[in-house]
């Protein structure tokens, strides 16, 4: 049998279900939440993260992979309180989520330092709990990938070949980052099968995307109701043309939703929420927009059950098998 870990334990692989690889119940800036605890709203947090929860379930999601990180205010004890209310299979990471910025602490220790935290996270457990982190997370965005970033990548790659544990790379194709994410993560000697470089569908240059499919890593069509990227017709036809080329087995569909910030609860005030989705940049954005309205209209376009089940059950099970287990 090969296990996944959840925040609730090791399961089958074979039991993860319908899975959505790329979603945000919890997160925060760590540093003001610690701080400043009175801003929080948690019982508010908590009730927004029960309805995702709830809503998605309603849609026969069994899995929410849930790649919150250092720096993006990871929190275990929420996710598995979250997880025993709902019986939803929550899968959490380890890794560290910055474009540019590190503490001190890890700007003056090397990637190999950086590797034993992450491994910690997989084989002892997160944050002083037992739950184990089943993949590891990394990003790199507008900055492009400079020294500390690289050095993210590194760390994140030795972690992964001493553990097996797959690695999902926030990328900005807007500024070329997945090819050098891709190149840093092979020339460590990760196998591409273990890499997922999530945001791709923030793009329709297809030359770029097929590029990051040519060396054998999957990618996230993960943004789905982030219309200030892609508006939904464009991420849908490029979609489309990729299953035509035969990528099935890489792409994984997702909406990348974040409830804190959809909620104006972090990264930005409520009322620059509301502009954004006003002005359409996000007004459809939700954890089952996937649902309602991007599965019917590629379905329209002939995408198959079939080719949405390699893409919503099969790739996630595939990817988030430990790399012994392959
Ligand atoms: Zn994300």
């Amino acid at each position: 049998m090969t296990t996944v870990q959840t925040v609730t334990g090791p399961v089958d692989a074979d039991s993860l279900g319908l899975t959505l690889i790329h979603e945000h119940f919890f997160s925060s800036d760590e540093a003001v939440s610690v701080q400043w605890p009175h801003i929080r709203d948690h019982e508010r947090e908590y009730a927004l993260a029960l309805e995702s929860a709830a809503a998605v379930q309603g849609h026969g999601v069994k899995t929410v992979v849930e790649p919150t990180a250092m720096l993006l205010g990871r929190d275990i004890a929420a996710l598995q309180r979250l997880a025993a209310d709902t019986g939803l299979q929550i899968v959490a990471c380890t890794g560290i989520y910055t474009y540019d910025h590190l503490p001190q602490f890890l700007l003056n220790r090397d990637a190999d330092f950086i590797a034993g935290l992450f491994v910690h996270d997989i084989e002892q457990g997160i944050q002083g709990t037992d739950v184990k982190a089943a993949f590891i997370k990394c990003a790199a965005d507008e900055p492009g990938v400079n020294d500390r970033i690289e050095k993210i990548h590194r760390a994140a790659a030795r972690a992964s070949l001493q553990t097996g544990a797959p690695i999902m790379a926030h990328s900005r194709p807007a500024s070329n980052t997945g090819p050098r994410q891709v190149e840093i993560l092979l020339e460590e000697g990760v196998a591409p099968e273990q890499i997922q470089i999530a945001h791709t569908g923030d793009t329709d240059d297809l030359d770029y995307i097929q590029g990051l499919l040519d060396a054998g890593v999957y990618i996230g069509m993960d943004r789905y109701g982030l219309d200030l990227f892609l508006p939904t017709d464009r991420r849908n036809a490029t979609v489309v043309e990729l299953l035509a080329r035969g990528h099935a087995e890489r792409m994984f569909l997702a909406q990348d939703f974040d409830i804190p910030i959809a909620n104006g609860l972090d990264w930005y005030p409520p009322e620059v929420v509301e502009q954004l989705k006003a002005a359409g940049g996000a007004d459809d954005w939700s954890m089952t927009f996937l649902f309602e309205q991007v599965l019917p209209a590629l379905k329209a376009d002939g995408v198959t059950d079939e080719q949405l089940n390699t893409m919503l059950v099969e790739n996630p099970k595939r990817w988030l098998s430990p790399a012994a287990a392959r």
